[in-house]
């Protein structure tokens, strides 16, 4: 299915998945969670940054060490369903841009309908 990616903006096609990443703290724990329609760049780079500081971080609490597994399942579980999404094509176009800060910045150009004539010039012609 082709789609615009909600994480990078990419025309591409792209699959509903989610990712979360569990990181233990003795009696704490952190959870985050991500989800939308990624493109296949997307689904790599979050299964593998979530994935990879719940594998490391994951374990270190009294309810994480039950937690970790399951997120960790949940989310090869998701990056399997993602498995036959296809590369983003070399020549795709990117709708919207992500700042580091996260504001989308609109890559498509906007058609403003406006007459900018000063006033009293109805025609261009004299
Ligand atoms: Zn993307």
């Amino acid at each position: 299915m082709s789609g615009i990616c909600q994480v990078c903006g990419v025309e591409a096609p792209t699959q509903k998945v989610f990712f979360m990443q569990h990181i233990g703290a003795v009696i704490m724990f952190f959870h985050k969670r991500i989800g939308g329609e990624f493109c296949r760049n997307c689904v790599d780079k979050y299964f593998r940054q979530y994935g990879l500081t719940t594998l490391l971080a994951g374990w270190w609490g009294v309810i994480s060490v039950f937690a970790t597994p399951v997120v960790l399942i949940v989310d090869v579980a998701n990056y399997f369903r993602a498995w036959n999404l296809p590369p983003v094509p070399a020549d795709a176009k990117y709708r919207f841009r992500r700042t580091p800060s996260g504001v989308v910045v609109v890559q498509q150009p906007v058609y403003v309908s406006a007459d900018l004539r000063p006033p009293g010039q109805d025609r261009l012609t004299p």
